[in-house]
């Protein structure tokens, strides 16, 4: 599905990427973790277009994406759920969903508003509400919600749950796990370890803009050194 090799990231004169790695299949969940700075960011802006690499490859079933941009990157069927969520605030929570969705792929059963309430019912009574006037979670359940209505076929969250009260975390995490059956494949960047490590098949750990580590659920929650040195836990 995803195969990242080689990237190299500088921002002007400062190098972010120094070859980062990585490789999922289709229908896996993935994680992508590191203390701040090392460069989870960059890694996922890099892979959608937004900040252009300065070598390397992204391979998204065997297509190349570096040297695209990033609108169409998007079209090939990547959904990014950005940091800070990036909620139109003057748009209801309706429109939010309806104005980028798409269905370029032409896949056979395309999300629909009333699939994104099912999957968030807390968003169906706030329809009508304006952007800004949504509570955080409420913002990142609409702003996974904006990604699937493009009808994606890789799912890349940056920072899943942060800033989100405990409840909401688990609302987040019951929807990626149910969206896990749905052929989808996701990367997710968070801090919640204990939750990653029960939703996610594979785990990249990224240090001064380099993966260091990856392996499964299993293998990390046992490995207190790989836990200790990249992770601080
Ligand atoms: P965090 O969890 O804090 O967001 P991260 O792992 O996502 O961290 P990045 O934001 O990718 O890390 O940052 C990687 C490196 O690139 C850091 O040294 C950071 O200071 C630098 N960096 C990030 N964005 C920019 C930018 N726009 N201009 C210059 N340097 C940047």
């Amino acid at each position: 599905m995803l195969k990242v090799s080689n990237l190299v990231t500088h921002y002007g004169t400062s190098q972010a990427l120094f070859g980062v790695d990585l490789e999922f299949a289709t229908g896996e969940v993935a994680t992508l973790l590191g203390r701040n700075g090392m460069g989870k960011t960059t890694t996922i802006s890099s892979i959608m277009g937004i900040v252009k690499a300065t070598s390397g490859s992204v391979l998204f079933d065997g297509e190349e994406l570096i040297g695209r941009p990033s609108f169409r990157i998007a079209n090939l069927g990547i959904g990014l759920v950005p940091e800070g969520r990036q909620i139109f605030p003057n748009l209801s929570l309706r429109e939010n969903l309806i104005a980028t969705a798409s269905n370029h792929l032409g896949m056979a059963e395309p999300w629909t508003l009333d699939a994104v309430f099912d999957l968030f019912p807390e968003l169906a009574v706030r329809q009508s509400s304006m952007g800004n006037l949504l509570s955080g979670g409420e913002q990142q359940m609409l702003a996974i919600g904006r990604a699937l209505m493009t009808n994606p076929r890789l799912l890349i969250l940056d920072e899943a749950t942060e800033g989100l009260a405990p409840l909401v975390r688990q609302k987040i995490w019951s929807a990626l796990s149910a969206l896990k059956g749905r052929d989808l494949s996701i990367l997710v960047v968070d801090k919640n370890l204990t939750d990653l490590l029960k939703i996610a098949d594979r785990h990249f750990i990224i240090e001064r803009g380099k993966v260091v580590w990856n392996g499964a659920s299993d293998e990390l929650r046992t490995n207190r050194d790989v836990l200790h040195r990249y992770l601080g836990v």
